[in-house]
């Protein structure tokens, strides 16, 4: 099947940070066949970087090989029992997937609204947001493995799924091309309200009994208020993972940090907040050049209006030097740097 390799495009407007810089090979797949073509013509042979929304990639340099960007759409629901499969292409927008579930009263979705990206990105990172992460509901992907050429389906427990990590962004990294994904929801509603702030807001609005559309309003209503949109502060989100920590670590800290923030995690560990952490070491709204930390919270890092990558991967670096000096602890870029 046909593929349209168009050269130096610019990929300004194909990543959330907004920063300036061009790709020499430029491919869009619309469907899954014209991977096996691309394969044939050697081009996964070369470098080549797959692309979904680019709402968690940050561009450092000029992408000298081929960009694959993936809009496939279609979305598929079966019901078996209780239970929904519902299929949807790699190229669909995430937040619509979560609504078309909600119109639908599929659950499982809701307090993973408005998270930027696609479908496709999503098992990479195990997506996850406000006490629900993407490992709680996904049952397979299919992807193209650009090694072998051919397509291999991947369960669960195949793709090593840990706290925003999987087999697609750690040991396989850039190996597999998703084409579609399958989440088994439910008919039946689990309200999840652990989260402080989703229980406030409900609160605020006197929502006693919520359904799943209260708790997406409620998610996507707190989103908007904290986050910069991408459409007007470029940014990719949190620009660091929260840091896991041992016990033992986290007592030394406690006694010389007594207000530190941190949740309890499985087999004695600690996760802190890193947002507190950079917060404390005063980056809280800084602007460094044409770089920037995010007002109204820290964790995120924003283009001010026509910052390089570099500028921001060195900003992340002073960040992540400043806590270390002062914590000892060592902050991971959650965001993919190229
Ligand atoms: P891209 O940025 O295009 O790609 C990300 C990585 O996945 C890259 O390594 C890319 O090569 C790979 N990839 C993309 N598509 C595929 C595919 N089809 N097959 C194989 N690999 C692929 N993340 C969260 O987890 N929780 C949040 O709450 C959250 N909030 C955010 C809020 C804002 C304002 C922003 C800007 C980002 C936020 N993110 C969050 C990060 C981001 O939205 C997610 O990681 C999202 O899943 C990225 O999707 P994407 O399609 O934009 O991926
Ligand atoms: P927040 O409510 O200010 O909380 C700060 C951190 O504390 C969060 O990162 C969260 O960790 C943790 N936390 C808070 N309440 C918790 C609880 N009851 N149990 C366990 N951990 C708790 O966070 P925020 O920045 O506004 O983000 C809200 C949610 O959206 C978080 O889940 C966050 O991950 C998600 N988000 C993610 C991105 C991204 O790019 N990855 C961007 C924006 C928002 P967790 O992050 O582990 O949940």
């Amino acid at each position: 099947m046909h593929i349209n390799i168009q050269s130096a495009i610019s990929l300004k407007k194909y990543n959330t940070f907004g920063i300036e810089e061009i790709a020499t090979n430029f491919i869009e797949i619309t469907d899954p066949i014209q991977l096996l073509s691309a394969f044939e013509e050697g081009i996964f042979e070369k470098d080549f970087l797959t692309l979904g929304g680019g709402s968690n990639i940050l561009f450092t340099k000029p992408y000298q090989g081929y960009i694959i960007k993936i809009n496939i759409r279609g979305i598929q629901a079966t019901t078996l029992k209780q239970d929904i499969f519902i299929t949807a292409s790699a190229g669909e927008i995430w937040n619509d997937l979560v609504w078309y579930c909600i119109n639908n009263n599929y659950n499982g979705l809701e307090n993973m609204a408005l998270i930027p990206g696609t479908v496709g990105a999503s098992p990479v990172q195990n997506i996850g947001a406000y006490g629900t992460e993407l490992m709680n509901i996904f049952y397979s992907c299919v992807a193209f493995d650009t090694l072998e050429g051919v397509f291999r389906i991947f369960h669960n427990e195949d793709c090593k799924f840990s706290y925003r990590d999987s087999i697609f962004k750690s040991e396989q990294k850039g190996r597999y091309i998703i084409t579609e994904v399958t989440y088994k929801l439910d008919t039946l509603p689990s309200i999840n309200t652990t989260y402080g702030a989703i229980s406030k807001e409900l609160e605020n609005r006197n929502i006693t009994n919520p359904t799943i559309r209260d708790i997406a309003e409620v998610v996507s209503a707190i989103r908007v208020e904290k986050l910069p949109d991408p459409s007007t502060v470029g940014n990719a989100g949190s620009f660091f993972k929260n840091p896991i920590i041992s016990l033992e670590q986290y007592n030394r800290l406690k006694e010389l940090f007594p207000n530190i923030i941190s949740f309890t995690m499985p087999n004695n560990q600690i996760k802190l907040a890193a947002g507190w952490l950079i917060e404390q070491c005063e980056w809280k709204g800084k602007v460094v050049g044409q770089a920037g930390v995010w007002k109204n919270q820290a964790l995120v890092l924003i283009n001010i209006h026509s910052a390089t990558g570099n500028e921001i991967f060195e900003l992340s670096s002073k960040i992540i030097n400043d806590v270390y000096q002062k914590f000892n602890v060592k902050l991971e870029r959650e965001v993919n740097i190229f």
